[in-house]
């Protein structure tokens, strides 16, 4: 008998079984708004001009394909502080404290999984991590697996289709002094909502009157604001928050598939806040620890295209503009859907959520029958009503106009 002989299937993954679905359908105008890719004007994947010029220097230039180092290549390191935390005074004096650690991770996943493990191993108050609800399907199985309970604070009001300030503030403050808190930097994944500047700070006094240790998930940088710099303002907030003696640390994990397109390649990195440069080399030492028996070391393709982006000045400015592609492209998406159903369509439902909301996702507010019936007209999208912008384009925003309203009305 086979050693698997009694492995049950396991239920399919959501956005996966979406995607079968979707490819196995033969309609030629269906419409997939399932994956959190960018697609540009025409559908297709976009590999970044950015880093084409990237892959040709690193092409001419790279002289081996030897192992980084178990956190990652120290130039890849110096560059993630730089583009984190030199943009404020507050990062600015972190940095020369000597208070802040980064390691390369494999993507954002990987790097919460190592923050994860992290916090499980040596994180003395607390092995809770609350997390929103509802949040990035992932969030929970990564933390869970690496050995953390999760809870839920609330997050989103399904029927302002908007933050739900009052119910996120109270359950901070209903949780265990120095539980662990997990906070979307920005264009929060999937309802679109993000807390507004003065939100954060009415966040950050819970967070330092309950000593709760937050985890920063910064997926989308660049997708809010359509600059990466000007995204940062809500880390600046914490930064400062440190530096004040509000809070003594956070953790912060960040992903560069989303803003550099690097998807494939899983490349990010995970930062810690620490006391200083004596704490710093410990908690490295450990996070080596951690890290080795995990995979040893982290991919160094993407890796070194990031430190090409980030150090060469004309490569660098050609992302930002590539970034504000990206982040115009989807605004302008969720205009043209917006009009269509309004004045196309003329649809009686608010849509001016589709607006508000921020970066690659909107929560629509459809219901779980609605979208079994957009699945029927060859339009996917997950049951909780998620659709990705990027998965819209001049060609097919009418068709999704038409099935939307004839689903709603
Ligand atoms: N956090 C959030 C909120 C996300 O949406 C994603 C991507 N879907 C990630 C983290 C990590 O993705 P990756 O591992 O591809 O960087």
């Amino acid at each position: 008998e086979s050693a698997w002989a009694s492995v049950q299937a396991a239920p399919a993954d959501k956005i996966l079984g979406l995607t079968v679905l979707y490819n196995n359908d033969t309609n030629p105008s269906k419409i997939n708004l399932g994956v959190g890719a960018y697609r540009d004007n025409d559908g297709k994947p976009w590999i970044l001009p950015s880093v084409k010029a990237a892959e040709q220097v690193l092409a001419q230039t790279e002289t081996n394909k030897e192992y980084v180092p178990i956190v990652g290549s120290p130039k890849f390191n110096e560059l993630i502080k730089k583009m984190l935390y030199s943009h404020d005074e507050a990062g600015k004096k972190l940095l020369e404290d000597g208070r802040v650690l980064t390691a390369q991770g494999i993507s954002g996943t990987g790097s919460l999984r190592v923050l994860g493990e992290f916090v499980r191993t040596f994180y003395p108050k607390s092995k809770k991590v609350l997390v929103p609800n509802p949040t990035w399907a992932n969030h929970v199985a990564i933390l869970e697996k690496a050995g953390l309970t999760t809870g839920k604070y609330s997050y989103y009001d399904y029927k302002t289709n908007a933050l739900d300030e009052a119910g996120l503030l109270n359950d901070l403050a209903s949780a265990e002094p120095g539980t662990v808190v997990l906070l979307h930097a920005c264009c929060h994944n999937p309802t679109g909502v993000d807390p507004e500047l003065e939100q954060w700070d009415k966040i950050l006094d819970v967070v330092s009157q309950k000593q709760l240790l937050p985890i920063l998930d910064m997926a989308y940088q660049g997708f809010r604001s359509g600059s990466p710099i000007d995204d940062l303002a809500i880390l600046f907030k914490f930064n400062k928050a440190v530096v004040d003696g509000k809070i003594s640390n956070f953790l912060l994990s960040q992903s560069f598939a989303k803003n550099m397109g690097l998807y494939g390649e899983r490349v990010g990195s995970l930062s810690l806040i620490t006391a200083g440069p004596e704490e710093t080399a410990r908690v490295k030492s450990q996070l080596e620890k951690v890290i080795r028996p995990l995979y040893s070391s982290p991919p160094s393709h993407g890796s070194k295209l990031v430190e090409i982006i980030l150090s060469d000045d004309a490569i660098y400015q050609q992302w930002l503009k590539d970034v504000r592609v990206m982040s115009d492209r989807l605004v302008e998406m969720r205009k043209l859907l917006h009009d269509k159903l309004k004045n196309t369509y003329k649809n009686p439902l608010n849509w001016d959520h589709l607006l508000n909301q921020k970066g690659m996702f909107c929560y629509t507010g459809l219901k779980e029958d609605q979208v079994k019936r957009l699945i029927e007209k060859s339009v996917y999208l997950t049951s909780d009503g998620r659709i990705s912008i990027a998965g819209i384009y001049p060609a097919n925003v009418d068709n999704l106009a038409k099935a939307i309203h004839e689903v709603t009305t």
